[in-house]
Order: C-alpha cells, then sequence, then structure tokens
C-alpha cells in the first residue's frame, strides 16, 4: 500500500483533535481536515472533572491551565420555582479522583487543542470541506474542497470520522439510529449581568429543572454566563413563536432564572440547534473508525459530551494504531473500542433517560448519602467510566430505589417545575 498518510481525521473538535495528538504521540502520519477556520463559535462549555486524565495524556493541561479559565468545583440541579435545589460536590465524592474541571469558552478550548495537534506534528488544514469518503480494499480515498473552490484528493490507510453532528460517514451510510422521545430543541447565548453563585460554589453549572424542559447556566468568566434552554421540538413546534420569544417566555415563567437574569444583558447573538440524541448502528468498520459526537450523540444535560468525545478520540486512535502496526483493516481491539464506546455513553444515558421523570426528580433532589450513594453518583457524573465494583453495586441500589419510587413514593413529594 502506498498513500500519503496513516490516517486522515475529518473534523479538528476536541474528538478529532485527541485523535490527532495520540496518533502523533505514536509516530503516525496524519492529516486533519477542519471545514472551519478556528477559533470559531461551538456550544458545549461545561466540562467533567474526568476530561483531566486525558489533558494529561496529551500533554495539553499546561496550556489550558495557562488559559486561565473558570475553574468548575461543582453542579447544581434546581427546580424551576426555587423551592428545592441539590449540588454535586466533585471535591466529596469519595469515589471520585478529580476533585474539579472547568467552564470553557469552545473557540478558545477547541483552538488550544487543535494547535497543539498541530505542534506535535499533525498536518492541520482549516476551511477544507469534506465532500465524499469511499473505503478501498487497500486505502481510504477522501475528496475535499478549499477556499478558494478547488477539490482535492487524499489516500490514507485508516480514517477516523471526528465530524461531530455533521456525522459525515455514519449519515452516508444510513446508520443513523435516533433514541426515541428525545428530539429536542436547544436555544442559547451568551450574557453580562448574570447573578451566579459565588464563595465557594463560584464556578458550579446550574441546571435548572421545568415541568417538561431545563436550562444551563454555565459561568464563561466574571460576568459572562452561557444561558440556554433546552425542550423538546414537539412543544417548540407547537408554542408557534420566535426562537427567542420562546427563550424569553421561559425566563419569565422559571423564578430560579428570572431571579439571576433581572438585570441581565445580551451579548452575543442567539443560537438554535437541533439537540437530537442518536446512535449510530456502527461505530467501526475496515478502515474507519468513529469517535465524539461522529459516534453518537446524547442530550447534554450533565455535560457529559466533550468528556466522551475526547475519550473515544483517545482509545478510538489508539486501536487504529495497533491495527497499522499489525497491518491489518479491521481488529479485535477495534470492536472492543466500539464496545466500550457505548457502555462509556450508557452509563450517561442511565441518568438521562430518567431525568425527565418524576421519580427520578423526587429521588435525585433529595439525595440520601446512605451507603455512599450520592458519592456513586457523584463519580459517575463526573465522567468516571471505568467503575469500580464499590460504585457500581450503589448505582444499581440507586437505580433500584428509582424503579420503587414509581410504585411506592419512597421518598417525600416535590412538585416538578
Ligand atoms: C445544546 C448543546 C449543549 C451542549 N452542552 C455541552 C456541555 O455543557 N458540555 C459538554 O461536554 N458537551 C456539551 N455538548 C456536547 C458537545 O458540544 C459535543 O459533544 C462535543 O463538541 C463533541 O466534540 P466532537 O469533536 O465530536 O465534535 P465537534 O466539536 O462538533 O467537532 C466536529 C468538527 O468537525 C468539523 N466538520 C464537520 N463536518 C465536516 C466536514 N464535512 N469536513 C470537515 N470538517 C467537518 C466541524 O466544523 C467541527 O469543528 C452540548 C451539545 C449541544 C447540542
Amino acid at each position: 500500500m502506498n498513500t500519503t498518510w496513516d490516517v486522515i481525521i475529518i473534523g479538528g473538535g476536541p474528538a478529532g483533535s485527541t485523535a490527532a495528538s495520540t496518533l502523533r504521540q505514536a509516530g503516525r502520519k496524519v492529516l486533519v481536515l477542519e471545514k472551519e477556520k478556528f477559533p470559531r463559535f461551538h456550544i458545549g462549555e461545561s466540562l467533567l472533572p474526568y476530561n483531566r486524565a486525558v489533558f494529561e495524556d496529551l500533554g495539553v493541561w499546561p496550556k489550558i491551565e495557562a488559559a486561565g479559565f473558570m475553574v468548575k468545583r461543582g453542579a447544581q440541579f434546581w427546580m424551576g420555582d426555587g423551592s428545592i435545589r441539590t449540588r454535586l460536590n466533585f471535591s466529596q465524592g469519595s469515589f471520585t479522583e478529580f476533585p474539579e474541571s472547568i467552564q470553557v469558552e469552545r473557540a478558545k478550548f477547541d483552538d488550544i487543542l487543535l494547535r497543539h495537534a498541530e505542534e506535535l506534528g499533525a498536518e492541520v488544514r482549516e476551511e477544507a470541506l469534506v465532500t465524499e469518503h469511499r473505503i478501498e480494499k487497500d486505502r481510504v480515498t477522501i475528496k475535499f474542497r478549499t477556499k478558494d473552490g478547488s477539490e482535492h484528493e487524499a489516500q490514507a490507510a485508516f480514517l477516523v470520522d471526528a465530524s461531530g453532528l455533521t456525522n459525515f460517514t455514519a449519515n452516508r451510510e444510513k446508520l443513523r439510529d435516533y433514541y426515541p422521545g428525545h428530539k429536542k430543541i436547544a436555544i442559547f447565548g451568551h450574557y453580562s449581568g448574570v447573578q451566579m453563585t459565588e464563595g465557594e460554589e463560584k464556578g458550579d453549572i446550574l441546571i435548572i429543572r421545568r415541568k417538561n424542559s431545563w436550562f444551563w447556566m454555565i459561568p464563561l468568566e466574571d460576568d459572562k454566563t452561557s444561558v440556554g434552554l433546552v425542550l423538546d421540538q414537539a412543544d417548540f413546534k407547537a408554542l408557534n413563536m420566535a426562537p427567542q420569544a420562546v427563550f424569553d417566555d421561559a425566563v419569565l415563567t422559571t423564578k430560579t432564572v428570572q431571579d439571576r437574569m433581572i438585570n441581565a444583558r445580551s451579548i452575543s447573538q442567539g443560537h438554535v440547534l437541533s439537540d437530537f440524541s442518536y446512535t449510530n448502528r456502527k461505530l467501526v468498520s475496515d478502515r474507519v473508525v468513529r469517535v465524539g459526537d461522529a459516534s453518537g450523540f446524547i442530550d447534554p444535560i450533565f455535560s457529559s459530551g466533550v468528556m466522551l468525545a475526547m475519550s473515544s478520540g483517545q482509545r478510538g486512535s489508539k486501536v487504529v494504531h495497533a491495527a497499522l502496526t499489525a497491518g491489518k483493516t479491521m481488529t479485535f481491539a477495534m470492536r472492543h473500542y466500539e464496545w466500550s464506546t457505548r457502555r462509556n455513553v450508557s452509563r450517561f444515558w442511565q441518568f438521562i433517560e430518567k431525568f425527565y421523570t418524576k421519580h427520578f426528580a423526587q429521588l435525585f433532589f433529595q439525595p440520601s448519602n446512605k451507603f455512599r450513594m450520592v458519592c456513586a453518583i457523584n463519580c459517575a457524573l463526573a465522567g468516571r467510566t471505568r467503575m469500580s465494583f464499590a460504585t457500581w453495586w450503589r448505582l444499581r441500589i440507586f437505580f433500584a430505589l428509582v424503579w420503587l419510587q414509581k410504585r411506592f413514593s419512597l421518598a417525600k413529594p416535590i412538585e416538578i417545575g
């Protein structure tokens, strides 16, 4: 086989740049094709403590630390009427190794990761839109278009698809399955003048539960907060209102948010994005590995996206490196990658699926740390994907209690919204 590159990566977001850095660390020749010019806006600003492990492995942590992002020590979950709240304090989970995380403006964060991959020797071509991929017996051929409109072709032994929600290769191969009941829409923007938590709780993300929707409030800087509303696409359509009007109306009717936004002023354009949870039926095939959102996407309520993207970018590129070393196009390790990626997603999905139910809310918002169950929840939601038995059985008990709550009302009833 005679190809220019060992691996071509579609997309230079967190999954793509993690894969590129990891492959460079292994000495592979890597081409990253990214359609945008970085730095560029992206949503997904609240990270999880377990992201840190990947930062360390990539050697990028000193650059991230030097960028001075807001430190995040906890995640707070509020009822919209302010009647009840619960806080996960990452430093107090007895099974959680990393006590804190960061809130990031993705333009800056993604640029640091991509430039790091470049410094490690990856060739990065921005404003290069991938338009076609072809998997052949002895190579992968990629067609892409650059800013000046010219068409190009590149060949590699392997393709890593890190194209995010574009889901490039899986869409072309019709592999996408949506999770039923999780077709959402997100309306969001950046604000100044939002009253966020202070002191020990400074930097916390606030998630505010409404009856059938929720808000996020993410402090990015001392006077810059990302605020977003996530609601069912069907509810949005039924309202028959402009997105900003839906957002403003939801702020006015959600006491917890309204109180904090009394003096808020919009400092960015508003954004609207479909937020449909999906999975792809195949994450690996001959010469192809899908990572990050291009492997699947889940509702962002627990801020899991970037951590899952970087973790899959790292694991996915390691199995590609091993396959190249073995001279194979498909390996057992690639299949194991698919299995472990699905398992990592399912760790969050079990919480997401239940989050919208009343019986889950009744236990989650009134937690008991009996048997250190809150510590186990803390650990799972901090992004620890390699569960010890100690956390595994505690989580099983928690979900058994959620099941029982539906039938027998173990916890005090609470109003949702
Ligand atoms: C409303 C919302 C809120 C979210 N909030 C959070 C949060 O708080 N915390 C969190 O961790 N996650 C959050 N997420 C999820 C997070 O945004 C993603 O999981 C994360 O960005 C995935 O990284 P990625 O590298 O896989 O994809 P991306 O970051 O999307 O990167 C993909 C890249 O591929 C490029 N690309 C796409 N197609 C092509 C092509 N054909 N040719 C060349 N380049 C291409 C794109 O330009 C992009 O730069 C949120 C998501 C949504 C929708």
